[in-house]
């Protein structure tokens, strides 16, 4: 392992990750709460990565998984890479299938709906429609057997800018001695903490 690799300093405080069709081709979207954050986020740290150097790592723990991004930098001084710690989901399960090797990188914008913003058919959390829910004040589903009390759906803007991974591994827990990322991350953010 390099030590240019172990100096990089590790950043997890967004939300999680969506898995989305976009443009033909799969996206990986770290979520983040503000607009103003992830243009900070691409501007100062991701728009310096090097397309072909950017690598995902994905290590599954159980019923969780450890999403790691990283790459060189154009900027390496101010080089930052990303993990979080995630429960596995279906989105999760059809990126691993469905990858092919290739996948666009860009930033999402994860954004609570109201009744008020929300399309007549999006989806509560209930799993009836927006349609479905009363109009006033307190927002509660009318389907007769749903206990739902309040509306909640959520939006996610995809940046418009991306970059192109085409370095993606799904590693055992085992193995990732074998891969600098994965083994700094894991060293860093787990190993050196336990005890
Ligand atoms: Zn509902
Ligand atoms: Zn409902």
């Amino acid at each position: 392992m390099s030590s240019s690799q172990s100096s990089i300093p590790w950043f997890d405080d967004f939300l999680g990750v969506a898995y989305r069709y976009y443009d033909l081709r799969m996206n990986v979207v770290p979520l983040f709460t503000e607009r103003k954050e992830s243009m900070t986020i691409w501007n100062d740290t991701i728009h310096w990565w090097v397309d072909p150097s950017i690598k995902i790592r994905f290590v599954e723990t159980g019923d969780d998984y450890w999403f790691i991004l990283g790459s060189d930098s154009q900027k390496p001084a101010t080089n930052v890479s990303f993990f979080k710690v995630l429960p596995k989901s279906e989105h999760y399960e059809r990126f691993k299938k469905g990858h092919g090797g290739e996948a666009y990188l860009r930033l999402g914008v994860y954004k609570k709906q109201t009744l008020d913003d929300a399309k007549k058919n999006a989806m509560c959390a209930c799993s009836h429609e927006a349609r479905d829910h009363d109009e006033g004040d307190d927002d509660v589903c009318l389907f007769n057997d749903c206990d739902c009390k309040k509306f909640s759906s959520f939006q996610v803007n995809l940046s418009k800018r991306k970059k192109t991974i085409s370095d993606i591994k799904f590693l055992d827990e085992k193995d990732v001695k074998d891969d600098p990322l994965t083994w700094n991350c894991l060293n860093v953010n787990k190993y050196s903490k336990e005890n």
